[in-house]
C-alpha cells in the first residue's frame, strides 16, 4: 500500500520556498536542500518504530526512555545527481544508513510523450545488500513525471525486497505519486512517499509547475 505524507511543518516549507525562488544562487540552492533533507529526515522518523529502553542517568538513578528499534537497518539511495544534497541531510538523522547510488537520467532530448512518459537512461547502479529486515529510503527530489522513480524502485526490487520503502523528495505531482502507486501495487510493498509539496502539473518539458526548476542544474550549476 501506498501513504503520501505531505510534510507541511513551517521549517519545512520555509526552506521550500527558498528553493523555489528563481533568485537563489547555486551554492544557496543547494545548502538549502541540505537543510530540506535534514529537516524531512525528522520528521520521517515519526514514522519508525520505537521500543522502551531504561537507562541509568550519572546522579544513579534509572529511568525509562526509547529508542529506534531499526536504526541499524536503514539504505538510503540516492537518484544522482539531484539527490545529493537531500541525501547529505538524511544522513544526519539517519546516521547508521548504509548508502547506494543510482544514476538515472531522462533522456529529454528525445522530449516527453504524449502520455508524459520519457525514456530514463540509468548510467551506474552501486546498491549495498539489502535484507527483508531493511527500510530503503530513496531520494529523488523532483517527482514530476513518476518515469525515474519507477525505473529506480524496479532496480531495487529486482535485487531486494525490503520491508518498507521510503520515497523522499521536494515536490510530487499527483501523476507520479500514480505512477509509483502503480509499481508498490505490483510489488505489494509498504511504501510512503514523503514531499514538502504537491504541485498540480508538469508543462510540455516535463518540469513540474510550479515546480523550483531543474534540481540538479540548479545544485550543481548545469
Ligand atoms: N526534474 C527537475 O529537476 N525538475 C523538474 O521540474 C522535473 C524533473
Amino acid at each position: 500500500m501506498l501513504k503520501v505524507r505531505v510534510l507541511d511543518h513551517p521549517y519545512i516549507q520555509v526552506v521550500l520556498t527558498t528553493l523555489r525562488d528563481k533568485n537563489i544562487r547555486q551554492i544557496e540552492f543547494r545548502k538549502a536542500m541540505v537543510r530540506l533533507g535534514r529537516a524531512m529526515g525528522f520528521e520521517i522518523t515519526r514514522d519508525l518504530d520505537l521500543e522502551r529502553v531504561e537507562v541509568e542517568t550519572p546522579l544513579g538513578v534509572k529511568t525509562g526512555g526509547v529508542r529506534f528499534k531499526d536504526m541499524d537497518k536503514v539504505v538510503i539511495i540516492t537518484v544522482l545527481r539531484a539527490g545529493m544534497p537531500m541525501t547529505e541531510g538524511l544522513i544526519k538523522i539517519f546516521y547508521n544508513a548504509r548508502q547506494g547510488v543510482v544514476s538515472a537520467r531522462r533522456v529529454e532530448e528525445k522530449g516527453m510523450r504524449a502520455d508524459k512518459t520519457f525514456d530514463v537512461e540509468i548510467t551506474y547502479v552501486r546498491l549495498p545488500k539489502i535484507s527483508s529486515e531493511d527500510a530503503v529510503i530513496i531520494v529523488d527530489p523532483m517527482l514530476a513525471t513518476g518515469s525515474t522513480i519507477r525505473e529506480v524502485l524496479k532496480i531495487v526490487l529486482s535485487k531486494s525486497r525490503p520491508r518498507k520503502v521510503f520515497v523522499v523528495g521536494a515536490i510530487a505531482t499527483p501523476l507520479a505519486i500514480d505512477r509509483v502507486r502503480e509499481v508498490v501495487e505490483e510489488y505489494n510493498l509498504d511504501a510512503t512517499i514523503y514531499t514538502a509539496a504537491v504541485d498540480p502539473t508538469v508543462n510540455e518539458k516535463g518540469y513540474i509547475v510550479p515546480g523550483l526548476g531543474d534540481a540538479g542544474d540548479r545544485a550543481f550549476g548545469e
